[in-house]
């Protein structure tokens, strides 16, 4: 891919006008979030400096298979993605809904008041803004909107990173998802590393963004700083390590309810929901009621919750659908097929944290290259 020009406005800054980002930030009352190296895995949580930014890390992702390894640079953002995701704090896995509480005047519903935390998260890579976006539409368009996650989301402030480095299992291309941050930032930063300096080239996406960056110490972007950032991302969309083929692909899991690979997957997929925990699109969730022995107090609990459960599509008369076939289809064809009915897009972006996260390694290009090798017809939408 030849690289592209980059035209929004630009600076540079270097480590420490990184430092200083972080510091205004929290100094603006964000929470500051930020990839960091724990458990032999780069997760997202409380961020003081870039002391605590995997310097130097980088990951080899494949089907079922995640190591971190040493680069042979101090590269800050040199990895993909890892287990966690943004919905973690957006779309919380645990989150009250209501509170209910007996005394001698009677019974009081509560709803809890939406959380003061504003958040402010670093190195959101394109992909996940995809996924922001796509969780953005759940969540808040339509006559239903969900409160505590309007809340949250409102407050964000955004700082992307164009990834330098494709995953093992990312396939971002391919669902013309990344990796270059294109919108839904407030800043965009593109590591700039090599022999000479280590620099970060920021674009502004928004007013908040532009204000944010006047405060930190940063310099003019020339022309060729801006061709080495769009050389760094063509680098990366040069070296997808997956690809999935989506012409025709929602007509094509559509068509093929009955189609033999079904049972194939079948006999491999656990049913664990690893998929559905790590993907960062996947939003379903359970209820839980809880009261105390005395009978005084109640509470409402909403929990993720995964299609690959047999609880999940329980009815009165058992599960809807009962065997590993019926529920990897489901999973598969709502992301990729229905998804579209539903929200005008895939809910897929391409990160590849289904396939890394699989424990038996079941990959969701090769299922639907499967699919489409053998399909006995399909058609283009
Ligand atoms: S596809 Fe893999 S991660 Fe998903 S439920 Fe099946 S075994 Fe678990
Ligand atoms: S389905 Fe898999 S590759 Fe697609 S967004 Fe979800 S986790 Fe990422």
């Amino acid at each position: 891919m030849e690289p592209e020009a980059m035209p929004r406005p630009a600076a540079l800054i270097d480590r420490q006008g990184l430092q200083a980002l972080i510091d205004a930030l929290a100094d603006e009352g964000y929470r500051v979030l930020g990839p960091m190296r724990r458990d032999d895995a780069i997760v997202y949580d409380d961020l003081a400096g870039i002391d605590e930014l995997p310097a130097g890390w980088t990951e080899r992702q494949e089907a079922g298979r995640y190591r971190l390894e040493r680069r042979d640079d101090a590269a800050l953002f040199g990895y993909a993605v890892g287990p966690h995701s943004w919905k973690r704090f957006l779309h919380p896995p645990v989150e009250t809904l209501w509170t209910a509480h007996r005394d001698e005047h009677g019974l009081t519903f509560r709803a809890p008041e939406p959380a003061e935390e504003r958040f402010a998260f670093l190195g959101v890579r394109a992909c996940e803004l995809h996924a922001i976006a796509i969780q953005d539409r759940v969540f808040l368009d339509g006559p239903y909107v969900d409160a505590g996650y309007a809340a949250r989301r409102r407050e964000a402030f955004i700082v992307a990173v164009n990834c330098g480095e494709a995953g093992g299992t990312c396939f971002c291309v391919s669902m013309q998802t990344g990796p270059r941050a294109e919108a839904g930032f407030d800043l965009a930063l593109t590591e700039l590393l090599d022999a000479e300096r280590h620099d970060f080239l920021v674009e502004v996406g928004s007013a908040a963004g532009a204000a944010l960056l006047e405060r930190l110490p940063h310099r003019p972007a020339g022309e060729a700083d801006r061709e080495a950032a769009a050389t760094v991302v063509a680098r990366t969309a040069s070296r997808m390590g997956r690809r999935l083929e989506t012409d025709g692909l929602k007509a094509l899991l559509q068509d093929n309810p009955e189609h033999p690979r079904w049972d194939d997957v079948a006999e491999r997929c656990l049913t664990c929901g690893n998929c559905t925990m790590a993907c960062p699109t996947c939003f379903c969730t359970t209820v839980e009621d809880h009261s105390d022995l005395s009978g005084t107090s109640a509470e409402r609990v909403r929990q993720w919750d995964s299609c690959f459960t047999l609880d999940f599509s329980y009815l009165h008369a058992g599960s809807v659908r009962q065997t590993p076939r019926g529920r990897y289809r489901q999973w598969m064809t709502h992301k990729l097929a229905s998804w579209i009915d539903q929200f005008g897009t895939s809910g897929c972006v391409g990160c590849g944290r289904c396939i890394t996260w699989c424990p038996v390694g079941i990959d969701i290009t090769e299922e639907a290259a499967a699919i489409r090798a053998t399909a006995p017809d399909w058609r283009d939408d």
